[in-house]
Formats: structure tokens, sequence, C-alpha cells
């Protein structure tokens, strides 16, 4: 066996990306590794600069790291500078090292393998961190028609707005408004898909809206990996709903594709990360 890809972070132990990452490489039997690196700010410099070793293939990033790693790439992909977050770096072969944002084409296919189109949808995010940009940076890109944009801290729901939406054409982003705003309710309304990307649900005990406004012609997804407070209510008003398990698996794949330019094998991804987030429950 061999380390050749890994997960630049601080903490990194709660990770299901090994056991994702190395069931993809064993159903390849590919000889390869994917290993755990927690990494404090301090060792950053040095850990990346271990990818440039000729056995590597490249890394993810989490947090604290995904923007300080930017500036000391080599090559950024355009959704990761769009985005200002790199989660996967790759190795070329001439050693470069090269940044990309998985999250962002991950969130599409997971909802493609919820038969959405984003072309013709009325799409309301909740939340505005790091999982929000990339969400919304998918949306923008796949064409959505509508978009509004909502967080506990309106000024960093209306940053979002003007760094994604701002100079697209035409505009999709209709409104960006605080959590507790009453309007909310009616753009949930007038929706056809409602994403939770905000941290709120983890606890299992919360969730962001109230589960009146949630309608029988929502898909409803939830970026968190287990079922929240906010998926039960909307799957008891007959809604489609989608946990984060699926984002989760198609942006390491996209990473898997990138390595080893093999097809990743999802099927099994999939299997191996649930089973890990079982395990760490
Ligand atoms: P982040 O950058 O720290 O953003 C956290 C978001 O949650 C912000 O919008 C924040 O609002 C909001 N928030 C936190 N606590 C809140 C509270 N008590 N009340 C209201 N809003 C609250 O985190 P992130 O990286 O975007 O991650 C967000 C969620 O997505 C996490 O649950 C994470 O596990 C999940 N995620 C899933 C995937 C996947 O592949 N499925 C990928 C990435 C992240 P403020 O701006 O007001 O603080």
């Amino acid at each position: 066996m061999l380390t050749t890809v890994g997960l630049i972070g601080d903490p990194v132990a709660h990770s299901v990306s090994p056991a994702m990452h190395n069931a993809a490489f064993a159903a390849h039997t590919l000889p390869d590794r994917y290993a755990l690196w927690p990494t404090s700010a301090a060792l950053l410099l040095e850990r990346v600069a271990s990818l440039r070793e000729p056995q590597m293939r490249g890394a993810n990033v989490t947090i604290p790291h995904k923007t300080a790693v930017m500036s000391l790439l080599d090559l950024l992909e355009p959704d990761a500078q769009a985005i200002g977050a790199v989660n996967t770096i790759v190795r070329e072969a001439d050693g470069r090292l090269r940044g990309s944002n998985t999250d962002a084409p991950g969130f599409a296919r997971a909802l493609a393998t919820a038969d959405y189109r984003v072309s013709s949808g009325r799409a309301v995010v909740l939340g505005a961190g790091g999982a929000a940009r990339a969400v919304v940076y998918a949306l923008v890109q796949g064409g959505i028609r509508s978009l509004v944009i909502s967080n506990r801290t309106v000024e960093r729901a209306n940053g979002l707005l003007l760094d994604l939406c701002a100079g697209t054409d035409p505009i999709p982003c209709t409104a960006a408004l605080a959590l507790n705003d009453p309007a909310l309710s009616d753009h949930i309304a007038h929706a056809d898909l409602l994403v939770n990307a905000t941290s709120i649900g983890l606890d299992r005990k919360m969730s962001p809206v109230s589960s009146e406004n949630i309608h029988a012609h929502l898909l409803v997804v939830d970026l968190i990996y287990h079922m929240t407070p906010l998926l039960s209510a909307a799957a008891a008003r007959s809604a489609r709903t989608q946990d984060g398990l699926e984002m989760l698996v198609h942006q390491g794949a996209i990473a898997f594709e990138a390595w080893t330019g093999l097809a990743a094998p999802v099927d099994v991804m999939r299997q191996a990360a649930r089973q890990a987030l079982e395990k760490h429950r």
C-alpha cells in the first residue's frame, strides 16, 4: 500500500473520505492509500510541498485551510477561484499542483440523481458559508431561473449574491434575506428546491425553517449527512428529500476521477461512506 492522497485539515479524524476512497482504490485494484493528514496552519506549507513528490496524486483540503491553501498552488480552476475555496488538489505529471472545488459539481451531480432540472428551477438556499457558496455557484452555472439566499447574518447572504450572481445574464438571484425574515415563507411557497447549507440540524433537534413552509412540490436537500428535523418535516409533508451523503459521494467521485483518470465506482463509494458514517454515530 502506498499513500498517494490524503485529507489536509484540522481536525480530520471524523472524516469518512478514507473509507470512501480506499474502497474506490480497492475496486480498481490500485495499491493506493488515502490517509488522514491533520495539519496545523504552521505546517500547511510543508504539507502542500510534500504533494510535489513524484508518487503523490494529490489531496483533499478541509476546514480551516480551504482558502489559505489557494496561494500555495500553481494553478486554480475557475470554480475554485469563484467560490474562493479549494477542496481538491491534483498533482500534474510535471509536478505542478492544481486546485479545484469539487463541492459545486458534486452538488450538481447529486441534484441530477434526484432528476432535478436546474435550468427550469426556482431555488431557495439557506446559508452563506463555504457549502452555500458551492451550492449557489453550481445553481448559477446550471442556469437556475430564480434563486433566493437566506442566512442568519444577512450581510453574508448579500455578499454571496454579489460575488456569485452579479454579472450573470439574466441575473437569477432575486433576494438575499435574513433567516427570520417573514418574506422567506413566500419565497419557499414559490420554489421547487430548498437547500439547507447551514449547520442547523447537525444536533438533530433544530430546523432552519418552520415545517408549515414545506410543501409537496419541493425537493428538500439538506447538506447534513443524516436525517435532520428539516428532512423529517419534508417527508411528512410529501416533499422529496435528499441528505448530504449524495453530495459527499459525488464530490469524492469527481476528486477520484481527477487523481486517477478512472471512472469512480460511485456505488462502492456510497456504500463505504454510509458504513463509515454509521460507525461514527
Ligand atoms: P460554514 O462556512 O461554517 O457556514 C455555516 C453556516 O451555517 C452559515 O451560513 C451560518 O450562518 C449558519 N449557521 C451556523 N449556526 C447557525 C445558527 N445557530 N443559526 C443560524 N445559522 C447558523 O460551514 P459550511 O462549510 O458552509 O457547512 C455548512 C453545513 O454543510 C455543515 O453542516 C456541513 O457539514 C455541511 N456540508 C456538507 C457537505 C456535503 O458534501 N454534503 C459539504 C460541505 C459542508 P452565519 O453566516 O450567520 O454564521
